[in-house]
């Protein structure tokens, strides 16, 4: 019999992020059997709401599973009645304290374990979480906050975040967020690298050419610009999740698969990084673009945007590593929206293989010929492996095969939502997948010049059509070190 209780208060839930990710992966949660016995949920926001309009507004995003249709709609029922609703102010320790004591009400003199779920914006995160540590803290058990980006928007303001944070709370209680961190193949790499035998003796210097790290989607802003338009794309993906990729790729192998261990080394490695230059940096910025009879918008078209922005919707950089195991492999990452696919990988290209007896049936194109290895991290899964082979027959004719482990495939179940990881680890008290303080500091401390000197530069970006490949800058930024932007679709 467990007789502790977990309540989890979605602090914002009248919001988006609540209502598309954070109730549908609670639901998905309870629907597995994952959520600990007792536990409440409370939707907490100004918004005026009964726990029946919260109950109402919840069921229209909640989705069964594939493999689990049967006895959906009932377990849909169970669920929305274990979630309430409180409406307050987000600085008011008043109604924090009536939060707490509708809570108490729940918990019924059981062991009480809370989560507050962060889903507001940054500028009233220290008011909440002043109040929620003051009134309606657990006084027996844990009390975690889960925070999402952004995590300020450079090394001063994000360290003044944190500050805040820790007058109320220990490292210990904050969860923050990096959702990439909670999808499968980025949680799969480190179980490639250090359980193939095949893998990590080539994870280095010695055989890997380059690295590239790529994010992409095919949409704009779209009438949102107005939060992106103070970050830009190097700081809504590169400081936080190609880094974070990034980190947990090159890191060394850490002591244990302890949380503690694991971001050690990924500190580590970010600390290892040399400072990122100016001329390894290449932005972009979507413009208008009219394709078979429809006119794409341009980022400055976005009326939530300032018409002369310089914000970036892309950019490339090289980054290097500077130990023993990488020096001088370029990294490169490459991030961009409005463009012609949506994906995000991992491209591992590697070094030739040295007096190549077949070299002549290759002809010009050696590159070409080298293995390459993709972690395809989304959308469908997969990874795969590069290979020459000879073509079946009396000739001797090669082809470039892949040896490919595609996800739909070989695991017919559907994959959890990152959401879901994050939420059950956050319960479970399991910090792998959340980015320590000091993470965050190295992250920051590594790309806040070169944002500085972007915009005290007012360096411009350049322009490239909405559904196009980004602008022609990142190939010859590739170039400068020999490098050819992979690609699943066509040549570039
Ligand atoms: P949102 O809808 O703009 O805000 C959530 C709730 O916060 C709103 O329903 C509103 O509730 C309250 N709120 C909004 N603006 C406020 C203001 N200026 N002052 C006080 N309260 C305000 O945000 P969201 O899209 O759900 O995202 C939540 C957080 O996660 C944000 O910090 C966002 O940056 C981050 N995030 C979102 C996504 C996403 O996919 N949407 C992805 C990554 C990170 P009431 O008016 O009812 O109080």
């Amino acid at each position: 019999e467990e007789e502790y209780t977990v309540s989890i208060t979605v602090v914002g839930a009248s919001g988006d992020l609540a209502k598309k990710k954070i109730f549908p992966a609670l639901f998905a949660l309870y629907d597995e059997g994952s959520l600990p016995k007792h536990f409440t949920i409370f939707g907490y926001a100004r918004s005026k709401m009964t726990d029946a309009e919260l109950r109402n507004m919840v069921s229209k995003t909640l989705t069964c599973r594939l493999d689990k249709r049967e006895n959906c709609g009932e377990k849909m029922d169970q669920f929305l009645k274990r979630c309430f609703y409180h409406s307050g102010q987000y600085n008011s320790e008043q109604n924090f304290a009536d939060l707490d004591k509708k809570l108490k009400e729940h918990e019924g003199g059981k062991l009480s374990n809370r989560i507050f779920y962060l889903s507001i914006p940054p500028n009233i995160f220290i008011d909440v979480v002043k109040c929620a540590s003051k009134s309606a803290s657990s006084t027996n058990g844990w009390t975690r906050v889960i925070v999402e980006k952004p995590f300020g928007r450079d090394y001063e303001s994000s360290a003044a975040l944190t500050r805040g944070l820790k007058e109320y709370l220990v490292e210990d209680q904050i969860f923050r967020i990096d959702h990439y961190l909670g999808k499968e193949l980025v949680e799969n790499l480190s179980v490639l690298r250090f359980s193939n035998l095949v893998f990590e003796p080539l994870w280095s210097r010695q055989y890997i050419r380059n690295v590239q790290l790529i994010f992409s989607e095919e949409f704009g802003t779209e009438g949102r610009g107005g939060y992106f338009d103070n970050y830009g794309i190097i700081r809504d993906v590169m400081q936080n999740h190609l880094l974070q990729i990034l980190a947990l790729f090159a890191m060394e192998t850490p002591a244990s698969l302890d949380a503690e261990d694991i971001r050690n080394e990924k500190v580590k490695v970010i600390r290892s990084i040399k400072p990122l230059q100016l001329e390894n940096v290449v932005i972009g910025q979507y413009k208008s673009h009219k394709k078979r009879g429809i006119t794409y918008p341009a980022y400055t078209d976005d009326r939530t945007v300032p018409s002369d922005s310089l914000t970036p919707t892309f950019a490339a950089a090289a980054l290097f590593i500077d130990n023993a195991r990488w020096d001088g492999v370029p990294f490169l990452m490459k991030a961009g929206k409005a463009l012609h696919t949506r994906r995000a990988e991992i491209r591992v290209q590697f070094r030739h293989v040295p007096g190549n007896l077949y070299k002549r049936s290759f002809g010009t194109d050696l590159d070409r010929a080298t293995n390459e290895l993709v972690i395809r991290v989304q959308p469908d899964e997969a990874i795969y492996l590069r290979i020459n082979n000879k073509i079946p027959g009396l000739g001797m004719r090669l082809d470039h095969s892949d040896l490919n482990l595609h996800y739909a495939a070989r695991y017919p179940k559907e994959i959890p939502d990152a959401y879901e990881r994050l939420l059950l680890d956050a319960i479970e008290g399991e910090r792998r997948l959340f980015i320590r303080s000091d993470e965050l500091d190295s992250a920051w401390e590594l790309f806040t010049p070169l944002l500085k000197e972007l915009e005290e530069k007012k360096v411009a970006p350049e322009l490239y059509p909405y559904g196009s490949r980004g602008p022609v800058g990142a190939h010859y930024l590739a170039a400068k070190y020999n490098v050819r932007w992979g690609d699943t679709n066509a040549l570039e």
